[in-house]
């Protein structure tokens, strides 16, 4: 049976971290239970709001069960429990809930046992926890609020509690990062023995402070000490080859998971699956268009609270648009793309480009199935370029 996901955006957080550039703001609590109402608002109202845009095609989709749901930032984690367990009680009581992962984006410094007791007790199963470094002057620089020593608390925290599902998140590219520190961090890791890992490869863009400090220079962020692409992709090997060895299987550009741990919901991504996003900045994807919620977090508000529909941009996927999509998703995961069906859903044939790209070693075909070669995961842009082409 079709299923879909839902996605919520918490947009808080403690502090702002060095390289962050996303809609985030550090805020007084006293907004957290407003702008929780709100996401409340927008989903009781999904149906009405639905109706009033081009999207009443996406109805039929709030009939269907939804099987995973991610409630991401942001820190959800600084919620007050019961106002997430009530919100859990909306979503509930609004949708079709067969939820197979329930997974809230957690800092570690957030951790509390009984926070964690009601959040296992309020259906969450899975904890994606933003451990990003185990090295204290590392994260010290890009502005965390906690450090490796709370990681180590805050993991048997959450397995006491009985949540059995835990992601971490570690970067590739932190400004004071060696050799022997990202050989620390993955060991450190590997040793807390999570389902999930996700790496990611530090973007430096001017959306964040790191980053225009990188492009207009100064001492603050220690734009100065950040390590070279060489040393990032060696990192990024690195992790390759170190989380092989103990077991990990990696799915995704950026993700590795023991057997049978792969993320569902973010699986939905990558897969062009439906999910429906709410809260400030969300984005949803019906299978037909894509559309996504006003950023700013008092704007969306006030446009739930005055009674107007929240999204700020409704598109069609065009096919060509689609293609795109299918190829740059495609290529991101070890899975890879399927080029039969490609041909019969779009009508275009790359049997030819993807025969040069595997002479130049960029990629791999095995029978119908399109993979990019190991070395080639993080040079999946080029690919994608060429075969568009
Ligand atoms: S915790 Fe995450 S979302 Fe919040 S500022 Fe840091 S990187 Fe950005």
């Amino acid at each position: 049976m079709s299923t879909f996901g839902i996605y919520v955006q918490v947009p808080f957080c403690q502090t702002k971290c060095t390289y962050c550039n996303f809609h985030t703001g550090v805020v007084s609590s006293d907004r957290f239970a407003p702008y929780i109402q709100a996401v409340q608002q927008e989903i009781a109202n999904a149906r009405t709001l639905y109706d009033a845009l081009p999207l009443s095609a996406t109805k039929h989709l709030l009939d269907l069960p939804v099987d995973t749901l991610y409630i991401g930032g942001g820190t959800p984690s600084l919620l007050d429990p019961q106002l997430l367990r009530d919100f859990l009680d909306t979503i509930r009581n609004n949708f079709h809930p067969d939820w197979r992962e329930v997974t809230l984006e957690a800092d570690p410094e957030t951790i509390e046992p009984a926070k964690a007791r009601h959040w296992a007790a309020s259906g969450i199963n899975r904890i994606s926890f933003g451990s990003q470094s185990f090295v204290d002057v590392e994260l010290k620089a890009a502005g965390r609020m906690h450090r490796a020593a709370d990681i180590y608390n805050a993991v048997p925290i959450l397995r006491g509690a009985g949540i059995h599902n835990i992601s971490f998140d570690l970067i590739a590219g932190l400004p004071k990062q060696t050799d022997a520190s990202w050989r620390h961090s993955l060991s450190e890791t590997i040793a807390l023995s999570p389902e999930h890992i996700s790496i990611y490869m530090m973007e430096i863009d001017e959306g964040s402070r790191l980053g225009l400090e990188v492009l207009q220079g100064g001492p603050r962020y220690s734009a100065g000490e950040l390590p070279t692409e060489e040393a990032m992709t060696e990192f990024y090997e690195l992790a390759q080859h170190e989380l092989k060895a103990a077991g990990y299987e990696q799915y995704e550009i950026s993700n590795w998971a023991k057997p049978g741990f792969a993320s569902r919901h973010n699986l939905k991504y990558w897969r062009r699956e439906r999910y429906l996003g709410f809260g400030a900045g969300a984005h949803s994807f019906s299978g037909a268009q894509r559309w996504a919620n006003i950023h700013d977090a008092n704007t969306y508000v006030s446009a739930i609270n005055s009674g107007k529909p929240p999204m700020e941009s409704v598109e069609s996927v065009t096919s060509e648009a689609a293609l795109e999509e299918e190829l740059f998703l495609g290529l991101r995961q070890t899975a890879g793309i399927d080029l039969s069906r490609v041909q019969r859903q779009y009508g275009i044939d790359l049997h030819e480009k993807v025969s040069r790209l595997a002479a130049r070693g960029m990629v791999e075909q095995q029978g119908d199935t399109l993979r990019l070669s190991p070395h080639s995961l993080h040079v999946s842009n080029e690919v994608l370029v060429e075969l568009l082409r």
